[in-house]
């Protein structure tokens, strides 16, 4: 599932590739994949041009010549590609972009899970949504006050996207090991240090993911994500599943229903 680093990606592409183009059409294959109605939609894009970007957590928004933004979510396996010629359409792109100098941006769709639409207030948005600020945004001192009024295991707190945005289930679990911190502990019970940790260890493991981007292979040795066995055949062997910095068999349990990774001698309650 695209996460922040991957949509940190994606923003980045889409900056590169798509600003300051008038937009000459849009094709949407199936309506199913928008939140604002196709016509809405059209005469909302035709004749602008995308002039900036913006992430929240796993949300991008392009920012129009005009007092709004395109909303885009990457759902499952979403993705961008910017082509020219027709025979290079990407399979499943059902919405293509098309610029008035011949190039078009696909935003592929291979489960239809994705969607967009037209935004006016990003922020008014947000809170509707119940989505709070980025996690490389965040202040210590505001996600400390998140943590501190939830009795719930910090795993899931950190999951919720009111907490915090951006986080998903293989960086939380990234997250807390390098903290060193149960994922069942008790968010409320975190001492301030415990917080300064998740913190830091928070902008180091989402920086490190976009600096690779998001290739999981080139993260470095002592990462847990090595024991999901995400890795090409043969890395996955070597690391196989015992944490890389005390030799402890990786626990595997399930925190609020997800499937959760941890060292139980490197992580303690
Ligand atoms: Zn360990």
């Amino acid at each position: 599932m695209p996460e922040l680093p991957e949509v940190e990606t994606y923003r980045r592409y889409f900056e590169a590739t798509s600003l300051y183009q008038p937009i000459s059409d849009v094709y949407v294959e199936d309506k199913k994949l928008l939140t604002t109605d196709y016509d809405t939609l059209n005469q909302q894009l035709k004749n602008h041009q995308f002039i900036g970007t913006k992430r929240v957590g796993k949300n991008l928004f392009a920012q129009l010549d005009a007092p709004y933004w395109l909303h885009l979510h990457f759902g499952m396996t979403g993705d961008l590609a910017y082509f020219k010629d027709d025979e290079d359409t990407p399979r499943f792109a059902r919405i293509i972009f098309k610029f008035a100098n011949g190039f078009k941006l696909g935003f592929l769709c291979p489960r239809k899970f994705e969607r967009i639409g037209i935004v006016e207030d990003i922020e008014e948005y947000l809170s509707r949504k119940k989505i709070n600020k980025d996690a490389l945004e965040i202040t210590v001192e505001e996600l400390s006050k998140n943590l501190n009024k939830k009795n719930a295991p910090v795993k899931s707190v950190l999951l919720d996207q009111s907490t915090v945005a951006g986080i998903g289930n293989w960086i939380v679990d990234e997250v807390l090991y390098q903290a060193k911190i149960h994922p069942e502990k008790k968010a409320n019970q975190l001492t301030e240090n415990e917080i300064l940790e998740i913190h830091k260890c928070m902008r180091f493991v989402i920086q490190t993911a976009i600096n690779s981007q998001a290739n999981y292979d080139d993260f470095p040795e002592n990462f847990l994500i090595h024991a999901r066995g995400w890795g090409r055949a043969g890395l996955q062997d070597i690391r196989a599943d015992k944490c890389a910095t005390c030799g402890a068999k990786i626990s595997i349990s399930k925190v609020g229903g997800r499937t959760t990774y941890f060292c139980a001698n490197r992580q303690r309650i």
